[in-house]
């Protein structure tokens, strides 16, 4: 099967997105201050992802299809 990329309804071509944070570990000085850099931090944590039309500004959930290519699922 042809692979086609994922398109909205409005036929825009849909954009990946995805939002990852970092969880960061500081030491606390002695007189209360939090040390400006720090420590060590925790890795990447995978947050959330999606598909987005930005003409429409909706979004759907991202699906792999069977042989691991990334589809349009339902509109969020
Ligand atoms: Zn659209």
């Amino acid at each position: 099967m042809i692979y086609e990329k994922p398109k909205c309804d409005c036929g825009e071509e849909l954009i990946y997105y995805e939002c990852r944070s970092t969880e960061y570990l500081f030491k606390i000085r002695k007189d209360g201050e939090i040390y400006k850099k720090p420590f060590s931090n925790s890795g990447d944590h995978f947050e959330y992802s999606g598909l987005k039309c930005v003409k429409c500004d909706i979004c759907y959930h991202p699906e792999l299809s069977s042989d691991g290519k990334l589809i349009r699922g339902e509109r969020v």
